[in-house]
């Protein structure tokens, strides 16, 4: 088994997928990451990565096709000899009042944001050594939601914690932790343009201010590590105050 640990960052092409695959390579951990429409942009990280003395490589695989998902953690199996962390990054955001999301959108949401998580831990478990970590990327939409159309996203995401807390029971013999992060609102593509929504968000904080992707990296790099051997089935929400 190689000496080096590596890892399989889903959606690393942009915002904090890019964060944390950056982050885990800075930490000496080799690193693919995976992309969807994003190849400029991942290809740029695997760049910076490299240039910056680290180990990366970029994948296609759209998250809500499994057999993607799975011919990505071969490869990187192949390329790495294994894999110590799977980070489910990946996700949509697709909203809409109720009455007019079209079904299609929801069904969508839930493949990228659920079935890609599921699918991803399927897929790199015959690559993971005893005492590997999967770390997934819930949202604290989850547990507070702050208005209407979001009922695609909020049911992903407390699926995400619930998947989250029963792969640690499925998984705790072997030694792998399985934890889920819920970020506040981070600055990236996916948070609202809108001013006016920006403004509430960020009032809504008790630090009044959007987190940096590079923050939620750092609590990756914690689970990732480590210090957080003992951690397992946990939801941690990163939010700036924003749920308390
Ligand atoms: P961005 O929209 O900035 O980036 C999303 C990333 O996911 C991109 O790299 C994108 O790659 C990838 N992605 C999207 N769809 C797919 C797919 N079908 N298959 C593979 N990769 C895909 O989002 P964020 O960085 O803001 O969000 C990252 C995660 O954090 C998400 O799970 C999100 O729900 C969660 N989150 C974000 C918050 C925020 O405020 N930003 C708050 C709470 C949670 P590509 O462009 O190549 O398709």
């Amino acid at each position: 088994m190689p000496e080096y640990r590596s890892a399989l960052v889903t959606g690393g092409s942009r915002g904090i997928g890019a964060a944390i695959a950056t982050r885990l390579a800075a930490d000496g951990i080799r690193v693919a990451l995976t992309y969807n429409a994003s190849r400029t942009a991942a290809d740029r990280v695997v760049e910076e990565i490299t240039e910056a003395g680290g180990h990366a490589l970029a994948l296609h695989a759209d998250s809500a096709d499994a057999d993607q998902i799975r011919a990505a953690a071969d490869a990187t199996g192949r390329e790495y000899g294994k894999i110590d962390i799977l980070v489910n990054n990946a996700g949509i955001g697709m909203g809409g009042p109720i009455e007019e999301m079209p079904i299609e959108h929801f069904d969508r949401t839930m493949a990228v944001n659920v079935r890609g998580p599921f699918a991803a831990a399927q897929a790199v478990l015959p690559h993971m050594p005893d005492h590997g970590r999967i770390i997934n990327i819930g949202s604290v939409f989850a547990d507070r939601t702050p208005f209407g159309t979001l009922s695609a996203y909020v049911t992903s995401k407390a699926a995400v914690a619930g998947l989250t807390r029963a792969l640690a029971r499925d998984l705790g013999g072997r030694g792998i932790t399985v934890n889920n992060i819920q970020p506040g609102p981070i600055s990236t593509d996916l948070t609202s343009a809108d001013s006016h929504v920006r403004d509430v968000m960020t009032e809504a904080t008790a630090l009044r201010r959007f987190g940096t992707p590079e923050e939620i990296a750092g609590l990756v790099a914690y689970l990732a590590g480590p210090e957080a051997s003992y951690i397992t089935g946990a939801t941690i929400t990163a939010d700036g105050g924003y749920a308390v």
